[in-house]
């Protein structure tokens, strides 16, 4: 079964507004197996909204339209159902009744243009609103030969939301198949996006009834597993198997296996070993430390460290020779092993990491260009350091520093 969210709304197509109840409802509806296959956004106008609602129709087996369900002018939403469906629009008595009550209880007066709200289109079951005026609609019909679900949802997040998981995922559970889904996270690090597609994809074909996919973001890779079927075991059992194989073939580059953070696997390790880490930071100027203690309980094995910038704090916070400095510069493999070193010593830790690097955009030169940058880490039996050339600009260069001297600590771990 697969899915259309049609939002409906001429504010969402200026750069002002932006349509969030779809993601909401997606999130929801792939817990139930059910795939989003297309997203529109369609403005005020009926003409527009019946063309939507007719290809969507055609396309997919559940039909998910949010907003335009008010009492305004420009709240078309039934009326397009209504004719992309070809059935009648009824106004409902009961529902009329309701609004006046409503209002009454509010000590509100209610505008004729109101009474639009209680038309239902022909065969729609009635969603109830507790938190607005407009009542949601659901339709479970025949169109041609296929069976369709239809929902019409109110535009306000705070009224659809409620809606959604009190009224729409109970009525959707019984009206699916049954079926169990199983999903796995597994995540990698500093590894390209084709690389990592190149070296799994031979695996992953092999598995068509397990869905694949890669998302990539900055020196990060998640990829996600997802399988239905009848049996809860059955589901596993695939998703399981395919998880172990990529594993296998990702080996060093996987650090996750259950969609945990860099972060999380560090001081995983760090406690699982009973050690201590602490970092010096040039150009990443903190953001080490921020992820890290961004996840709680890090205090029992991240001691903390310095952003050393300069070069006098280098030598101060990170005990970097000043003559070593002088001689290779700041961003050099001998000045990141000497802070990583002199972190571990100052902070009385097991483990120092350190990184320094031309962050960009000014500061580059021929010999060390924009984006080089050395990482160290040290513990009391050896230094090990590392250099990498990033592209891109200083939020990039910065991020992927962050999070290849976490992979470097977590290599050392592991
Ligand atoms: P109302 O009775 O408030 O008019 P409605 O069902 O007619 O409800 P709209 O008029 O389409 O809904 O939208 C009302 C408000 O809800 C919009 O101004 C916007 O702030 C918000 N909204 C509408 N659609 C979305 C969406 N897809 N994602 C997030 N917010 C939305
Ligand atoms: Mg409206």
């Amino acid at each position: 079964m697969n899915a259309e969210i049609i939002a409906v709304g001429s504010e969402m197509l200026t750069p002002f507004r932006q349509d969030t109840n779809s993601l909401y409802m997606t999130e929801k509806l792939n817990g139930l197996g059910v795939s989003v296959a297309f997203k529109t956004i369609v403005g005020d106008k009926r003409t527009h909204l019946v063309s939507v609602i007719r290809h969507a129709l055609g396309r997919a087996d559940i039909v998910l339209i949010s907003g335009g369900l008010g009492p305004t002018e420009d709240d078309l939403t039934r009326e397009a159902v209504a004719e992309a469906l070809g059935r009648k629009l009824i106004r409902d008595a009961d529902l009329i009744a309701h609004l006046y009550t409503r209002a009454a209880a509010r000590r509100v007066s209610l505008t004729r243009n109101n009474e639009k709200q209680a038309d239902t289109v022909e065969g729609a079951v009635i969603l109830e609103n507790a938190r607005g005026t407009a009542p949601g609609q659901w339709l479970d019909i025949v169109v041609g030969k296929y069976r369709k679900l239809v929902m019409m949802l109110p535009g306000p997040p705070a009224e659809l939301k409620p809606m959604f998981d009190e009224q729409c995922l109970p009525l959707l559970q019984d009206a699916l198949p049954k079926r169990a889904i199983a999903t796995r996270v597994l995540k990698a690090a500093m590894i390209g996006e084709s690389a990592c597609d190149a070296r799994i994809a031979p695996i992953y074909t092999q598995y068509p009834d397990v869905e694949t996919t890669i998302l990539a973001h900055l020196g990060d890779i998640q990829l996600n597993l997802s399988c239905t079927k009848p049996l809860q075991a059955q589901a596993k059992l695939r998703v399981d198997e395919l998880a172990g194989r990529i594993e296998e073939e990702l080996d060093d580059v996987l650090y996750s296996s259950q969609g945990e953070t860099l972060e999380q696997i560090v001081l995983y390790y760090l406690g699982m070993h009973g050690s201590t880490l602490a970092v010096a930071e040039s150009c990443t100027g903190g953001l080490i430390a921020a992820r890290l203690t961004d996840i709680p309980g890090s205090s029992r094995s991240f001691a903390g460290g310095a952003v050393v910038y300069s070069n006098e704090l280098k030598t101060k916070f990170a005990g970097a020779d000043a003559d070593l400095i002088a001689r290779h510069g700041a961003v050099s493999a001998e000045v990141a092993a000497a802070m990583a070193e002199g972190i571990r010593r100052e902070c009385g830790t097991d483990y120092g990491l350190a990184v320094t690097g031309v962050a960009g955009p000014g500061g580059g030169s021929d010999e060390k260009p924009v984006g080089l940058v050395y990482f160290a880490v040290s513990d009391k039996e050896a230094t090990e350091t590392l250099e990498k050339r990033f592209t891109g600009d200083r939020t990039r260069v910065r991020t992927l520093a962050s999070q290849q001297a976490l992979d470097l600590i977590r290599r050392r771990l592991m």
